[in-house]
C-alpha cells in the first residue's frame, strides 16, 4: 500500500521528509536484499534515494538503478561524485573528471538524469569555480536537475553561492553534512545558518549515528549479531558506545518513552523540527527498518520540547 508522505523542497525537487541512504547497497547487503529495502521504501512513500559512485565499490548505483527499472519516475535519485573509486578514478572536482563521473553514474543508474548531483567532499586541489562551471554544463545538458555539496563549511557555502550568482550558473541547492542528536556540528559551525541564508536544503547524514540512535545497542552489551557495529573492531565499538554516548542515549530514550515515543522516533523528529532539514536519509539493511523509519517522521516536536531536549543533553554530560 502506498502511503503519501510529507515532502520538503530541495531546489525544484519535492522530496519525502524521510529518504533512504543507500550506502549499505553492494557492501553490507546484496542485490536481493537491496531490492527488498527499496521496495519497502517505495511502499512507505519514500521518494528520495541517496547514493554515491563510491558506495559498495560502485555497486550501490548499479543495484539501485536495476531495482528502480520500470518505476524510475517514482524516485528522486541523489548521487555523489568526487570520492576516490580506484587508482584510475581518483575523484576530485576537476572539470573533465566531473563530466566523466556523471556519464558513468548515469550508465550505472540506468537513467537519463540525476535529480540531485552532489560534490561528495571539498576538493582542495581544484578551485570550486571550475567544479561549479562543469556542473552548470551538466544542468544545461539536462543530465542533472539540481546540484548539491557535501562536507562543506559555512565559508565554502558562502563562496559557492557568490560564484554561482556572479556567473549566472546553477547553484548548490543542498548541503549534506553529518548531523544528529549525537553530533551537532552544523549548528555550532554556522552551516545551518548559511543554508538558511542562501535558501539551501540541509540533508543530515548519519542521522541515526550508524544505528546508535535506533535504540538497539545497550550499555555494556555486545552489539547484536549482524548489526553495523558488530562488524567493527572492538576499539571502534567502544568508541561508538562510550559511557559519554550511552549517558546521552539513555537520557534521550527515557525522555521519549515518557512521552509515549521511541528513541528512533525522537532521532527523526528532532532533525525534522528544523525547517532547514529537507529529508532524513537514514540507511537500512532490512525492510522492517525502512517501515519504522518512515513512520518515525510523524512525531512533531514543539519549541518547548526542543529546549527540554537541550536540557536533557546538557544534564547527561554532567553524569
Ligand atoms: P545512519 O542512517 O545513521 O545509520 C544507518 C544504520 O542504522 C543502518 O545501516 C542500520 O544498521 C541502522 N538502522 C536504520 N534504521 C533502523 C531501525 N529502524 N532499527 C534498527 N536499526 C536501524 O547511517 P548511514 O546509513 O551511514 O547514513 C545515512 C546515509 O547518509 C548513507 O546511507 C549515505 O547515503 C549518506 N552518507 C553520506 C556521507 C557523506 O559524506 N556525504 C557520509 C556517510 C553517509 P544495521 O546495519 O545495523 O542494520
Amino acid at each position: 500500500m502506498l502511503i503519501p508522505m510529507q515532502t520538503r523542497s530541495i531546489g525544484a525537487l519535492d522530496a519525502s521528509v524521510v529518504g533512504l541512504g543507500c550506502n549499505n547497497f553492494g557492501g553490507r547487503i546484496d542485490e536481493a536484499a537491496t531490492k527488498a529495502v527499496v521496495d519497502a521504501a517505495l511502499d512507505a512513500g519514500i521518494t528520495l534515494f541517496d547514493t554515491a559512485d563510491i558506495y559498495g565499490g560502485t555497486r550501490s548505483e548499479e543495484f539501485l538503478g536495476r531495482t528502480l527499472a520500470g518505476r524510475r519516475d517514482r524516485a528522486l535519485i541523489a548521487t555523489k561524485f568526487g570520492g576516490p573509486i580506484d587508482d584510475e578514478r581518483k575523484g576530485g572536482g576537476g572539470a573533465a573528471y566531473v563530466a566523466r563521473a556523471c556519464d558513468d553514474s548515469l550508465r550505472r543508474l540506468g537513467t537519463d538524469r540525476i535529480d540531485l548531483y552532489q560534490l561528495h567532499f571539498p576538493d582542495q586541489a581544484t578551485p570550486i569555480e571550475e567544479t561549479l562551471g562543469a556542473l552548470d554544463e551538466l544542468v544545461r545538458a539536462g543530465k542533472v536537475r539540481e546540484i548539491g555539496c557535501s562536507n562543506f563549511s559555512a565559508e565554502m557555502i558562502e563562496e559557492s553561492a557568490g560564484l554561482s550568482a556572479e556567473h549566472g550558473w546553477a547553484r548548490f541547492v543542498s548541503v549534506q553534512n553529518e548531523y544528529s542528536l549525537l553530533r551537532r556540528g552544523p549548528e555550532k559551525q554556522g552551516v545551518l545558518d548559511a543554508c538558511t541564508k542562501h535558501d539551501l536544503a540541509f540533508i543530515p547524514y548519519f542521522p541515526l549515528a550508524s544505528g546508535v540512535l535506533s535504540g538497539k545497542y545497550t550499555r555494556g552489551a555486545t552489539p547484536p549479531a549482524g548489526t553495523r557495529l558488530a562488524a567493527l573492531p572492538a576499539d571502534r565499538q567502544e568508541q561508538a558506545l562510550s559511557d559519554a554516548v550511552m549517558n546521552r542515549v539513555e537520557a534521550l530514550d527515557a525522555w521519549a518513552r515518557e512521552r509515549g515515543h521511541t528513541l528512533l522516533e525522537l532521532a527523526f523528529a528532532w532533525l525534522l523540527a528544523r525547517p532547514v532539514v529537507a529529508s532524513v536519509i537514514a540507511g537500512a539493511t532490512r525492510p522492517e527498518q525502512v517501515a519504522a523509519n518512515a513512520a518515525a517522521a510523524e512525531w512533531r516536536l514543539s519549541v518547548a520540547d526542543l529546549s527540554e531536549i537541550d536540557a536533557v543533553i546538557a544534564a547527561s554530560k554532567r553524569v
